[in-house]
């Protein structure tokens, strides 16, 4: 047995990245949503062989002044939040300061960064060790370029899915923040396929057609509602559309996608019996709240969330549906056009 004694920076990120990336699909959400954090308008996402050998992102947000470049990869560096009370309403979908140094412990990274007015920098870091650091003509905004992910995890490289698996992961997670961000212009490439463009004008359902088709996205009805605690508003599907899977429902709480099987629940409850076993709609519901309502730190990846008043929020929500499906009795043809 060896004398106590900590582990080195390098080895210590290794080991967290595996808690925040175990897949191409969490770099993909992790640096789209630093894009998002940063205020992009426009972010394109640029992959080869399914992510695993390019990754590559990039926004026109408000980038990293060269004197922070080298502190935003390293672990636990945010500019997010600062003390404890911030820690309980976070507006922001980054907050961890885990994604850059955990993303550049397991692959080959290159980031280009510029703010306004101001020279821009290029850094490269490779298994956690800075390789090139310079100053470099840039856009305003952030280029980032993830190679080679897990080259030095060997275990991790081979535990991933076939190919299509892994793209599939990064399509829908790319679809999802899309749904949640219809003010921002995505597009994603693999290869030479387009395979999601959006117009960032802020229409949900210009969005819902360009990822589930603009026949689908036709029967799609608005809900809207809120309590003192809650505001939701969004699109469900006409009984009649429906899938076998939960997949095709997105629920975003202060517009962060979330995995909640009981907000679910409360959905499928509002439909009732016009579901068939087995068979669940499309939705795209946003859920407004006092940030302190929610606990979003539960788990590195972010995708779980505590909320104080779930039980009224799925009852608001389980009645929105109802009343809204209800109303098709009365009209059938009372649902949107594009
Ligand atoms: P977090 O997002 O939790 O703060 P990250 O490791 O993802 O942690 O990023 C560290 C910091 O780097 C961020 O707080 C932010 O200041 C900066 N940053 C990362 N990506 C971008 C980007 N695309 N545009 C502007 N700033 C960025
Ligand atoms: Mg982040």
């Amino acid at each position: 047995m060896q004398k106590i004694h900590e582990l080195t920076t390098i080895l210590a990120d290794q080991i967290a990245a595996g808690e925040v990336i175990e897949r191409p699909a969490s770099v993909v959400k992790e640096l789209m949503e630093n894009a998002i954090d940063a205020h992009a308008t426009q972010i394109d996402i640029l992959l080869e062989e399914a992510g695993i050998k390019k990754i590559e992102i990039i926004d026109n947000g408000f980038g990293i002044s060269q004197d922070e470049v080298e502190l935003a990869f390293r672990r636990h560096a945010t500019s997010k939040i600062v003390n404890r009370t911030d820690l309980f309403k976070i507006k922001t979908l980054g907050f961890r300061g885990e994604a850059l140094p955990s993303i550049a412990a397991i692959a080959d990274v290159t980031m280009t960064t510029a703010v306004k007015d101001k020279p821009g920098m290029l850094i490269n870091i490779k298994g956690g060790q800075i390789i090139i650091k310079k100053s470099a003509p840039a856009r305003v905004g952030t280029a980032i370029v993830v190679k080679n992910l897990f080259f030095n995890t060997p275990a991790r490289l081979k535990y991933l899915k076939t190919p299509n698996t892994e793209l599939s992961k990064i399509v829908d997670i790319v679809n999802r923040l899309a749904l949640s961000y219809p003010n921002i212009a995505f597009n994603l490439k693999h290869e030479d396929h387009q395979l999601l463009k959006t117009a960032g004008n802020g229409n949900v359902q210009q969005v819902i057609a360009n990822i589930y088709g603009l026949k689908n996205a036709q029967k799609m009805l608005t809900i809207e509602t809120e309590n003192i605690d809650f505001k939701v508003s969004g699109f469900i599907s006409l009984p009649e559309l429906t899938r076998a899977s939960r997949e095709y429902i997105s629920i975003l709480i202060n517009g962060r996608y979330i995995k909640n099987y009981q907000l679910v629940k409360a959905l499928l409850t509002g439909y009732g019996s016009r579901l068939m076993v087995g068979r669940y709609p499309l939705a795209v519901i946003s859920i407004n709240m006092d940030p302190l309502l929610v606990d979003v730190n539960v788990h590195p990846t972010k995708q779980e969330v505590r909320l104080s008043q779930e039980s009224q929020l799925m009852e608001l929500l389980t009645s929105v549906v109802q009343e809204r499906l209800a109303t098709l009795n009365l009209m059938p043809d009372g649902y949107q056009n594009l």
